[in-house]
């Protein structure tokens, strides 16, 4: 029999286990409550679960994996349309949601109401390691979401992976604020400290204050986006409170998009502490990861986690070795993913013989530390005979100081092929394309400069603050 997902939820004790808000649950009830729902859950059929950011959502989702249900997360903000795809190809056969919150009309499933409290016992056998726990859409960054098949073995073996790289333990509390639908904010955030048997403190919504009371009162690891990094980065140099409360932190980690360098070296001058990131998929869960007790570089993902084989190819699919060039990144292990729900040519399409394609473009250091450069579809702009990496202009355009966000794109260009454009969200005076372009050359080669800058008030971010770059141009 494989060994259970959650040990301490099986075991149960009067640990705290889940806190949102004021309501929490022990070990020993979460296995009471999921126990109960789980032999209330249809054998053999998805469920999908309405993802509030709640203790309902996490109840729900233990339930089901103690039930051997996949699990498909609906982010509560989604539209019609995309709500139409995801249940027409996944099929689930119930919604779980929140008592006594408003389900829009398309959804059209039979509604079973999350409770809070039971009496059920989580059951004695474990589904097979290869049986699917998930099926998450991916973030829909580059087109429309892809349905990822995961299975158990897959989070068990990132969840364990993540306890060698970052140190991770029972005595961890973990403070995040993150959407429940999708890998970082349930797979890692709520799964990861109830495998470790640690606590998870949510914030429901993400707060400057929340994460500050938390980590004061007692959190040791925050988890968050970029975006929240540089709400935090914004705020910290001035906020004792908040720089206090962060120096006491363990780990603070970062994922999901880049970290912008300049948000990193602000946060790391006012607390001394330096941000781990770390990189990973929907379909592949975590590859890299700077490690708790490893070297710490800004700009860098780290290094590939305990049992995932990563390879940087070029486009001829030759293995790229040497420190510095960019290659995409494939990867390798028992942290992917089974398959694209219903998408036999997608799957075959994104595998190498094994190795998958990320799609995301990379260098590596001497060390063997990875730098994203950016993703192959958006991110690489062939200028004048160069290929040029949309994330290194970007960081560099974000430490003038009249740029408070940026994305950089590549448009068609008689001359270059591709000239670099900046979407720029002044901070204060609107800075012009010559200013932009000679501090540019200042920093890196003259031709990594804009030839175009547009202002925006605000980068079209999807619910994850990844910046939508095909809703530009
Ligand atoms: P879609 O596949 O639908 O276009 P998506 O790729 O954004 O959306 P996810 O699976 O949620 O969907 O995100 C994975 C991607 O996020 C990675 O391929 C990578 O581009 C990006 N990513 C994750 N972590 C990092 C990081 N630390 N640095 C840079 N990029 C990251
Ligand atoms: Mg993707």
């Amino acid at each position: 029999m494989p060994d259970p997902l959650f040990p301490a939820v099986a075991a149960g004790s009067g640990k705290e286990a889940l806190r949102f808000g004021d309501r929490k649950l022990t070990y020993a009830e979460l296995g009471a409550v999921a126990g109960a729902l789980a032999a209330e859950l249809p054998a053999d059929r998805r469920v999908a679960v309405w993802a509030t950011p709640t203790l309902h959502t996490s109840v729900a989702v233990v339930a089901a994996l103690l039930a051997g249900v996949p699990v498909v997360p609906l982010n509560p903000k989604i539209g019609e349309r995309e709500l139409g795809h995801i249940l027409a190809d996944s099929e689930p056969a119930l919604v779980l949601a929140e008592p006594g919150v408003d389900l829009p009309a398309a959804l059209d499933l039979p509604r079973h109401d999350i409770p809070l409290a039971g009496d059920g016992k989580p059951p004695a056998s474990e589904p097979d390691a290869e049986a699917p726990a998930f099926i998450v859409y991916t973030s829909g960054t580059t087109g429309p979401p892809k349905g990822v098949v995961l299975p158990r073995r897959a989070i068990a073996t990132t969840l364990d992976a993540l306890e060698d790289a970052w140190q991770w333990t029972a005595d961890d509390v973990l403070v995040h604020g993150l959407p429940l639908f999708h890998v970082h904010g349930l797979i890692l955030g709520i799964l990861g400290p109830l495998r470790r048997g640690g606590t998870v403190r949510h914030l429901g919504r993400f707060s400057l204050e929340g994460v500050t009371a938390e980590l004061a009162n007692g959190a040791t690891m925050l988890f968050g986006v970029p975006t929240m990094y540089h709400r935090i980065a914004e705020a910290v140099a001035t906020d004792e409170a908040l720089a206090g409360a962060l120096k006491s932190a363990r780990l603070l980690v970062s994922g999901s998009a880049a970290l912008p360098v300049h948000d990193h070296q602000r946060i790391t001058a006012a607390t001394g502490q330096q941000v781990v990131e770390r990189y990973g998929m929907t379909e592949t869960l975590m590859n890299t990861s700077v490690r708790a007790d490893g070297e710490r570089k800004p700009g860098s993902v780290g290094v590939p986690l305990a049992g995932v084989g990563l390879r940087l190819v070029d486009e001829a699919g030759a293995e790229v070795s040497e420190p510095g060039t960019v290659g995409e990144i494939q990867v390798r292990g028992p942290n992917l993913f089974t398959e694209y729900l219903n998408r036999p040519d997608a799957t075959a399409a994104a595998l190498d013989g094994g190795w998958f394609r990320t799609g995301d473009m990379a260098t590596r250091d001497p060390d063997g530390y990875v730098r994203i450069v950016g993703r192959k579809a958006t991110d690489l702009i062939k200028s004048g005979g160069y290929k040029i990496g949309a994330g290194e202009i970007e960081n560099a355009l974000l430490e003038h100081p009249n740029v408070a966000e940026v994305a950089v794109t590549g448009e068609p260009d008689d001359d270059l092929g591709e000239r670099i454009v900046a979407w720029v969200v002044p901070d204060g005076a609107r800075p012009t394309v010559e200013e932009l372009a000679g501090h540019v050359s200042k920093l890196l080669a003259p031709h990594k400069r804009p030839r175009v800058v547009r202002y925006l008030d605000a980068l079209p971010r999807n619910d994850m603050g990844k910046v939508m770059k095909r809703a530009l141009g």
